[in-house]
């Protein structure tokens, strides 16, 4: 293994061949010690939250495929329960990419009255949708699901939620379509788990596959560092997501970026299909990979002044979303107690404490008693919606985005 920034010793152990290719041509290009394991499970104060099990992260580029992933992770480190809360079905802005999403997918690929398959379902909220809006018959699988939650809501009489983990044994029936979104990311041996779902599939059939995850090369080329956590293991751009289909034995159909190019989505099938008309991304990939860690240092030296600054300045500083990204973000600060406020609008997260700082996670409601000086949105593609918000709170403060 080629190491092209200093790793410490103590991350023994890393995983020497690439999980999606197999190649053994590998850089280290990111290296942070001790980072929370578990970034968007929820702890009810904050002596659990600061003792949340820690773990490090070495980033390997793969020069074959040009994949990346954490070399250093710990199978089964991350905690995937019915504590884990992860939705962002809270947020306007993110209900609408969602419903135009589902009602895009039923247009063209004709999903009406199907049967749909959902790895890694979250909450349901997806095949809620496409139950809704097309009345499929939805089946979802994740170990952090609460069938009880949907109950009672339209089209949840066509939705099925299985509490698991994901095997195939769970999935033995034709499906007309395979939904697996913000998932693969946290899947550490990407080429076995494509080529179990490949399996999967019923002979003769030619379901629609569609996966959904984050978006590597925003990552890389911002230096978006609040992006890189724990149990985001796995980090695809186009390219080496396309590579890894076909390798796993499917036919990709359309790659897209989407969200703000935050998320990339491949649509794909089995059987014969055209070659995808797609540019080789491998050489942009590698030179932005080996400039990562010095973009991220000097991204994180701003921040930490700006916040500085502030703080010393008597400003009252509240950080807006309480997910991974906040995690990221605290984790990288000198001094994360200049931090007074962590803000969520999901009424399942408030009254929690953030995991690695322990700061109590509060509600828009209550920033009225806070009145901050500075909000910092944990991602810009919310940063209008929480604008309106504190508007409608009538606080007026400086508003920032990462
Ligand atoms: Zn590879």
């Amino acid at each position: 293994m080629n190491i092209a920034v200093p790793l410490a010793a103590r991350a023994d152990n890393l995983i020497a061949a690439c999980p999606s290719c197999g190649s053994g041509d590998l850089t280290g290009i990111y290296a942070q010690d001790d980072v929370p394991v578990s970034s968007c499970l929820l702890f009810d104060d904050a002596d659990a939250a600061l003792q949340v099990d820690r773990g490090d992260i070495r980033l390997s580029h793969c020069a074959g495929c040009g994949f990346i992933f954490n070399a250093a992770i710990r199978q089964g480190a991350s905690e995937y329960s019915e504590r884990y809360e992860e939705t962002q079905g809270f947020s306007p802005t993110f209900s609408s990419f969602h419903t135009a999403l589902a009602t895009d997918l039923i247009e063209r690929h004709d999903l009406r009255g199907r049967e749909v398959l959902e790895i890694g379902c979250g909450k349901g909220e997806f095949l809620l949708l496409l139950s809704q809006l097309g009345e499929n018959r939805c089946t979802g699988i994740d170990p952090s699901a609460h069938p009880h939650r949907i109950e009672g809501i339209e089209g949840a009489q066509r939705v099925r939620l299985i509490p698991e983990f994901f095997s195939p044994e769970l999935a033995q029936q034709q499906f007309d379509a395979i939904v697996c979104k913000m998932t693969l990311e946290h899947i550490v041996p990407t080429l076995d788990f494509l080529r179990v779902v490949r399996e999967g599939i019923v002979e003769g059939s030619r379901p629609l596959v569609f996966f959904q995850i984050p978006n590597a090369l925003r990552i890389l080329a911002d230096a978006a560092y609040e992006d890189i956590y724990y149990e985001h293991c796995s980090y695809f751009t186009a390219g080496s997501l396309v590579r890894l289909f076909e390798k796993a034995g499917f036919a990709p159909l359309r790659v897209l970026h989407q969200y703000d190019d935050q998320y990339l989505t491949i649509e794909a099938t089995v059987g014969d299909a055209p070659p995808l008309d797609m540019a080789d991304d491998r050489a942009e990939v590698a030179a932005l990979a080996a400039s990562l860690a010095g973009r991220v240092a000097a991204k994180q030296a701003d921040w930490a002044a700006r916040i500085a600054d502030a703080a010393a300045a008597g400003r009252k500083i509240a950080i807006w979303g309480s997910g991974s990204k906040a995690v990221s973000f605290l984790a990288a600060l000198p001094d994360p107690s200049q931090i007074g406020a962590v803000i969520d609008i999901n009424p399942n997260r408030q009254g929690h404490a953030m995991p690695g700082t322990g700061h109590a996670i509060v509600g828009p409601d209550d920033l009225a008693a806070i009145r901050p000086d500075l909000v910092i949105v944990m991602n810009a593609v919310y940063r209008d919606e929480i604008a309106r918000d504190l508007a409608g709170l009538g606080i007026g403060a400086e508003i920032a985005a990462l």
